[in-house]
């Protein structure tokens, strides 16, 4: 059986499952940040929506907490009340170290993005939306971890989920004609859909932990593109960097995230690497043991589309699921509420057309969307991910780089991904430009 919209209409696939506690128009399988923004869009758009998280919140989440104006442009959308006042910190910019340069740049005063960025735990960040979801009329269901899928026998689509529901892990069954993966890196939603990793998309590494700071209210979030590998007869040059970004709450994340184009990434001992770059700091800075108020933790970065395809067989893949995290910085926030908003869209579309064939005609959109949004654009990013691998362009990268501030403005711009798409300055025509012509792969 093809997946192709001219598929014969299956007649045990009603668009919409009848409104039960257990079955919904529409599943969303995990409440990170991909997760809420899908179902709150989709609930505002008064769409019946099933949100399943095996965690309850508060729940920490291993990540750097930092957020740029792209993540900010989504909490707005979301309507979350991102003010100093509900405890939010603000950031200008990026200040970047390396090379014995040190370069402060404010993020760029763009029509299309806010021009401040902000930092929130992850435990509270991700529950703050998908409680937004819930107010929007999204059904969480917290302690509900997903399992198997139901798959019709017939057309191969995801017809809902095998579940275990609460501290009894009683199992239950929850059904839709539409399910959104958005279960982080390890997907085993994708994983039983037959969805697997492409290796040939790059990966990359992450660990962080907080210390208490005098460094903890910094207004720019900061980063350091020197990290070195020291264990041979030479230092090598490592392609990352490591993050310091105050959390206004007296301590500090401090991380460092590694890409997979370096021959040493497979050996290398990324805690060890933290301790020693941290041990190099000033010391009045409280980056020491003693100053560590958790452990270090670590994380995959799954990047420029690593999983695909992001539609088949009634299954949509948002945010890590999905391997959308932009391989130019490790973000990855930005872009799981971005696709989540993207496959809301979608979904609502294809809800409202009369038959299955319409409806998956509307559905496999998904993926073109994605693809003209972002296709381009990590294309190039992988680009740089090898370029970057080699240590001698990152060498010279970082010491010849930061001398030019212009060179810099538009290396943050490009980095970052923010632009305007129409009336933008000459910088952001040539980004633009660039990932037009890119293949998007
Ligand atoms: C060390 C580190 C630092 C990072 N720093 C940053 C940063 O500063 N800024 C940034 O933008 N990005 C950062 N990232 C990337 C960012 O954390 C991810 O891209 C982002 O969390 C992706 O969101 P998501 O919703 O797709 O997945 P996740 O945040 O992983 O959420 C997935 C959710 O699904 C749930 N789930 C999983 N399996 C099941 C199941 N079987 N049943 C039910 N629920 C399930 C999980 O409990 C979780 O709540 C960092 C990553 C790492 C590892």
């Amino acid at each position: 059986m093809t997946e192709s919209a001219s598929v014969t209409e299956p007649v045990t696939e009603p668009a919409t499952a009848p409104r039960s506690e257990r079955s919904a128009d529409v599943i969303v399988v995990g409440a990170g940040p991909a997760g809420a923004t899908t179902a709150y869009h989709l609930a505002k758009s008064g769409l019946d929506v099933l949100l399943l998280e095996k965690t309850a919140f508060p729940r920490e989440k291993v990540c750097g907490d930092g957020l740029t104006p792209r993540a900010v442009k989504q909490l707005v959308a979301m309507g979350i009340d991102i003010s100093e006042e509900a405890g939010w910190l603000r950031n200008k910019g990026l200040r970047i170290i390396g090379g014995g340069s040190r370069l402060q740049l404010d993020w760029p005063d763009l029509a299309s993005f806010p021009d401040y960025g902000l930092v929130r735990k992850r435990d509270d960040f991700d529950e703050q939306l998908a409680r937004q979801a819930q107010k929007a009329g999204a059904r969480l269901h917290e302690r509900c971890n997903v399992g198997a899928p139901i798959v019709n026998e017939l057309t191969g689509h995801i017809t809902g989920v095998h579940a275990k529901l609460g501290d009894e892990k009683t199992p239950v069954t929850f059904h839709a004609p539409v399910v959104v993966a958005a279960d982080g890196n390890s997907t085993r939603l994708s994983l039983a859909m037959g969805l697997h990793r492409r290796e040939d998309r790059p990966m990359g590494v992450a660990v962080r932990t907080y210390f208490t700071s005098p460094r903890h209210d910094d207004d720019y979030l900061e980063s350091w593109l020197e990290l070195w590998d020291r264990r041979g007869a030479q230092d090598r040059l490592l392609p990352g960097y490591g993050w310091i970004f105050g959390m206004g709450d007296g301590t500090s994340n401090v991380g460092l995230g590694i890409l997979n184009s370096s021959s040493a990434f497979r050996e290398l001992d990324w805690r060890e690497i933290l301790k020693a770059w941290c041990a190099s700091m000033p010391e009045d800075w409280g980056y020491t043991p003693e100053n560590m108020t958790g452990p270090i933790r670590g994380a995959a970065l799954p990047m420029a589309f690593n999983r695909q395809p992001h539609y088949t067989k009634g299954l949509l893949l948002v945010g890590d699921a999905g391997g959308l995290v932009n391989p130019f910085n490790g973000e990855g926030i930005a872009y799981a509420m971005e696709s989540g908003a993207i496959a809301a869209e979608v979904i609502v579309q294809a809800h409202a057309r009369a038959t299955y064939a319409q409806r998956e005609l509307a559905l496999h959109r998904y993926p073109k969307v994605l693809k003209d949004t972002y296709g381009g654009y990590y294309s190039l990013g992988r680009a740089f991910v090898k370029l970057i691998g080699n240590p001698q362009v990152m060498r010279i990268a970082t010491q010849r780089g930061l001398t030019h501030p212009l060179l810099m403005r538009f290396t943050l711009k490009m980095l970052a991904n923010l632009t305007d798409p129409t009336g933008g300055d000459a910088m952001d025509r040539i980004i633009n430009g660039l990932s037009k012509v890119a293949p998007k792969a």
